[in-house]
C-alpha cells in the first residue's frame, strides 16, 4: 500500500467562482511537496488534478487523491435511486445528472428536489436558500417527516463532528459537496479507466490512481498550530493532511473493520478513528508552535571552562526558537520581513510567450529553403500592452515590439536590424532558429511553483518577483523586538550631556539599537541603569514585557561589580559563558521571565564583535530567517602576527586597494575609532598561526553580517 504522491482536495460546492476561505484548495506532498493552490472553479480544480495525475504517471508514480466529500450514502439509497446497489451506481447516476458549468453554476438543489420527488414520501434531502422555492426540497431537516434511510453513515459514528450527507445548505453543506464532487470525480474515474480505483468500493492494489474520502478535521489541532502560516485554514488543512499521509504508515489506515456490504454502499473516511496514526507521520517542522525555552537551555555541560566560539554558537542555535506570530501584509509593505510560508506563483512569468526584441514575427514553418526570405506583412502590429488581435497565417509576418505577446500562429521573431522592409513585405537572411528572440511562457517561473521559500527576508528584488507573479499579499512574521539596555555607574546616558572626569558617554546603546534597526528588527530602547540590582531588575521586567529579546552591555563578567551577571544568576536563569575569543570573552546568556537576555561585554569593541558573532545569527533565528553565517572571503593578509593557540581572534580590518586585508593598528578593546575605520573583521582560527604578509586569511565584511 504505497503511494508516491498524495494529493488532497478541499472541495466546495459554491455556485460562483471564488478563492480564499471556503473555496477549493489542493495540497500535494510525497514526491513533490507543492504549496497549496486555490482554483476558482471546480472545472479548474479538475484540470489541475488531470495535470498532476499526468505528471505523476509519466514519472511512473502512484497517486492517492483524497477528497473531503462523502463518497457514498446510507444503506438503501443507491437501490432506490438507480435500481442497483453499491455506491458506484450512484456515482454513474450523478455523473449523468449533475449539471455543473465552468462558471460553477450548477443544478444541485433542483436535482435534489427531483430525487426527493422520485422517492416520494420520507425523501432524504433538505436544505436550500429560502428564496429558492422547490416543492420537494424542504428548507429544514425537521420538515422531512420520518426518513426512509439512516440519517448518518456508519463511519460518521467514529467521527461525530461530521455533517450528514442529506444536508445541502448552511454549515458544512456536505450534501451539496457530495453531489458536485461525486459527479466530477465519477467523470475523472471514467476518463482514467482501468488504472483508477475508488476506495473502498474497488480493489486498489493494482491501481495507479486511487480516490479516497478524507476528512481534514481529523487533524484539527495540528492544523490549528500552523494555520497562521497559510493564507487560510483550508490551505493549511490540505497541506498538513497531504504531508501527514505522505509520511504515515498507510496500510493500517486503509483497514476499517467494517463489513464489505457497508463499505460498498456507504464508503468510509480514510483514517477514521485513527487520527493518532495519521499524526505519527507529521514531521516536526519549524512551523509548529515553538516550545517555551527551558530554564537551563543555555547551560553548558559541567566542567566546561573556556568555550570555543563554534560550541557557543551551536548551543545558542539549538536553544533559540523563531517567533510564532505572523501577519498578512501587502507586498509593498513587506520589504525586510521574514516570509512565514512559502509563496507560490499565481501567474507565470512571463505570463504569455512574448517577443524579446523589436522586429518581425512569423511561424518558423513559414520559412522554406536556406533564405534569404521575403514574407508579406499583415497589417497592424503587436506591441507591449497592445496585443495583435488577428491571426498570422503560415507564410505571413507581423511587426512586433519588445514585450508584445506572440500573436496566434507565430513562434519566431527576427531582429529589425536584420530586416529590409517596404510597405508590404519584410526580407531577411537565414538561417533562422525556431523560437529565436522569443521568451517562453513561464520560462522564468511557472504558475504554481514555489517562488520564494519560508524564511526568506524580503529584499527589494523579491518585491519585484512577487509583484510579477501576481502576488498581492504575503504571510510574514512580525518584526523581532530587540531591547537594548546599558548598565554601569560610570555611564552618562544622554549623548552630548556634560560628563564628569570619571564618567563616560554611553556608546554601546546607540550602536546596538542601530544594528537591530539595520537587521530589520524593531529596536526598543531600555535606556541606561546604574549598577543597582533593583534598578536593573525593574528595567529587565520592562524589557521582558515589551521585547522578544534583550541585549545588555556592561557588567557581564563574574567580578564584584558585575551586577548584571549577579542578578541574572540569582533571579533569572544565567549561564555565564567564558568564550575563547578575543575580543569579547564574557558573554552572559540568560532567561528573564522567559525572555532571552544576551549579556554583552561593556567594551564597545567587544560588544560590537559579540553582537556580530552571536547576536546577528541568534536574533536572525528568532526572527524567522534562520541562523545566519556571514560569508567569509579568503584574501591575502597585508600584516604580520603571531597568534597564540586556544582562542579565536577577530581583528578590525579592511581591504586595501590591491585586494589585501589590512588590520587596525591597535588591538585595544577600547579603541572605538578602529570600528569606524574598519569595513569588516579578519577571523583567525582557534589554533596558533604565524601570519606573514600574503598568507590567506578569512575576511568577513560587515555587509555579510547584514550591516
Ligand atoms: P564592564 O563589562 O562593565 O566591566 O565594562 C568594561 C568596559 O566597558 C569599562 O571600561 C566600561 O566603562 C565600558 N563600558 C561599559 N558600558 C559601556 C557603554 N555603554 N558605553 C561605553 N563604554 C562602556
Ligand atoms: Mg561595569
Amino acid at each position: 500500500m504505497n503511494f508516491d504522491e498524495i494529493i488532497i482536495v478541499d472541495w466546495s460546492a459554491a455556485s460562483k467562482p471564488g478563492r480564499g476561505k471556503d473555496s477549493i484548495w489542493i495540497g500535494q506532498a510525497g514526491g513533490s511537496r507543492l504549496a497549496p493552490v486555490n482554483p476558482a472553479t471546480r472545472t479548474e480544480a479538475m484540470e489541475i488534478l488531470r495535470d498532476r495525475i499526468a505528471a505523476a504517471r509519466s514519472a511512473g508514480r502512484k497517486v492517492l487523491i483524497g477528497a473531503d466529500f462523502p463518497f457514498g450514502y446510507p444503506k438503501g439509497f443507491a437501490e432506490a435511486l438507480t435500481g442497483k446497489s453499491g455506491a458506484l451506481a450512484v456515482w454513474e447516476w450523478l455523473e449523468a445528472s449533475v449539471e455543473d458549468g465552468a462558471d460553477n453554476a450548477n443544478n444541485r438543489f433542483a436535482l435534489a428536489d427531483q430525487i426527493n420527488q422520485k422517492m416520494g414520501k420520507n425523501a432524504p434531502f433538505w436544505g436550500r436558500p429560502r428564496s429558492l422555492r422547490l416543492a420537494h426540497l424542504p428548507e429544514r431537516g425537521r420538515d422531512r417527516g420520518e426518513m426512509r434511510f439512516a440519517e448518518r453513515r456508519r463511519v460518521e459514528a467514529h467521527e461525530p463532528g461530521t455533517q450528514p450527507v442529506w444536508k445541502l445548505y448552511t454549515t458544512g453543506s456536505v450534501g451539496s459537496q457530495a453531489l458536485t464532487g461525486i459527479a466530477r470525480f465519477a467523470k475523472l474515474r471514467a476518463e482514467l479507466g482501468a488504472i483508477c480505483a475508488v476506495w473502498p468500493f474497488e480493489n486498489i492494489e493494482a491501481a495507479e490512481v486511487v480516490f479516497a474520502e478524507v476528512w481534514p478535521s481529523l487533524m484539527r489541532s495540528e492544523v490549528k498550530a500552523v494555520e497562521g502560516l497559510y493564507p487560510c485554514r483550508d490551505a493549511a488543512q490540505v497541506d498538513v493532511l497531504a504531508r501527514a499521509l505522505a509520511a504515515a504508515p498507510l496500510a493500517p489506515l486503509f483497514e476499517t473493520g467494517e463489513s464489505p456490504e457497508v463499505l460498498a454502499e456507504e464508503g468510509w473516511i480514510l483514517a477514521a478513528g485513527k487520527a493518532e496514526l495519521l499524526c505519527l507521520g507529521i514531521e516536526e517542522p519549524s512551523m509548529l508552535t515553538p516550545p517555551r525555552l527551558r530554564n537551563d537551555c543555555f547551560a553548558m555541560p559541567q566542567g566546561v571552562e573556556w568555550i570555543p566560539v563554534d560550541a557557543a554558537q551551536e548551543r545558542l542555535r539549538m536553544a533559540l526558537v523563531p517567533l510564532a506570530t505572523t501577519e498578512v501584509l501587502p507586498v509593498a509593505q513587506a520589504g525586510g520581513r521574514a516570509l512565514a510560508a512559502d509563496v507560490v506563483a499565481r501567474r507565470s512569468n512571463p505570463a504569455r510567450a512574448n517577443s524579446a526584441v523589436d522586429g518581425y514575427a512569423f511561424a518558423k514553418n513559414s520559412l522554406l529553403g536556406e533564405g534569404p526570405y521575403t514574407l508579406p506583412l499583415v497589417s497592424g502590429r503587436a506591441a507591449a500592452g497592445q496585443p495583435f488581435a488577428g491571426v498570422v497565417g503560415i507564410g505571413q509576418a507581423v511587426r512586433i515590439l519588445t514585450g508584445a505577446i506572440l500573436p496566434e500562429g507565430v513562434d519566431t521573431v527576427v531582429l529589425e536590424e536584420d530586416c529590409a522592409i517596404d510597405a508590404r513585405r519584410v526580407a531577411f537572411d537565414g538561417p533562422i532558429k525556431a523560437r529565436i528572440n522569443t521568451r517562453k511562457a513561464g520560462e522564468d517561473v511557472a504558475e504554481g511553483e514555489i517562488a520564494l521559500s519560508a524564511g526568506r527576508r524580503l529584499a527589494p528584488s523579491d518585491l519585484a518577483l512577487l509583484a510579477a507573479l501576481g502576488i498581492g499579499e504575503v504571510v510574514v512574521r512580525r518584526p523581532l523586538r530587540v531591547a537594548v539596555l546599558s548598565t554601569g555607574d560610570e555611564i552618562v546616558a544622554e549623548a552630548g550631556a556634560p560628563a564628569l572626569a570619571h564618567q563616560i558617554h554611553d556608546a554601546n546603546r546607540p550602536m546596538l539599537l542601530e544594528m537591530a534597526r539595520r537587521w530589520g528588527f524593531a529596536p526598543v530602547d531600555l535606556g541606561h541603569v546604574v549598577d543597582d540590582p533593583e534598578q536593573i531588575a525593574a528595567r529587565l521586567d520592562v524589557g521582558a514585557r515589551t521585547a522578544d529579546v534583550v541585549l545588555t552591555s556592561g557588567g557581564a563578567s563574574a567580578g564584584d561589580e558585575d551586577h548584571v551577571s549577579h542578578l541574572l544568576q540569582t533571579r533569572g536563569q544565567l549561564s555565564s559563558w567564558r568564550i575563547a575569543m578575543k575580543p569579547g570573552r564574557p558573554l552572559a546568556m540568560a532567561l528573564w521571565q522567559g525572555v532571552p537576555v544576551l549579556g554583552l561585554p561593556g567594551n564597545p569593541v567587544a560588544a560590537f564583535v559579540c553582537a556580530l558573532i552571536f547576536g546577528y545569527p541568534a536574533l536572525s533565528k528568532m526572527a524567522g530567517v534562520g541562523w545566519r553565517k556571514p560569508q567569509a572571503f579568503m584574501v591575502p593578509a597585508a600584516f604580520s602576527k603571531q597568534k597564540k593557540a586556544g582562542r579565536r581572534e577577530y581583528l578590525r580590518a579592511r581591504m586595501t586597494h590591491d585586494g589585501h586585508a589590512e588590520v587596525f593598528a591597535s588591538e585595544g578593546s577600547g579603541r572605538i575609532s578602529g570600528l569606524s575605520w574598519a569595513e569588516g573583521l579578519v577571523e583567525l582560527p582557534d589554533d596558533a598561526m604565524d601570519i606573514v604578509p600574503g598568507m590567506p586569511v578569512h575576511f568577513l565584511p560587515f555587509g555579510s553580517f547584514g550591516l
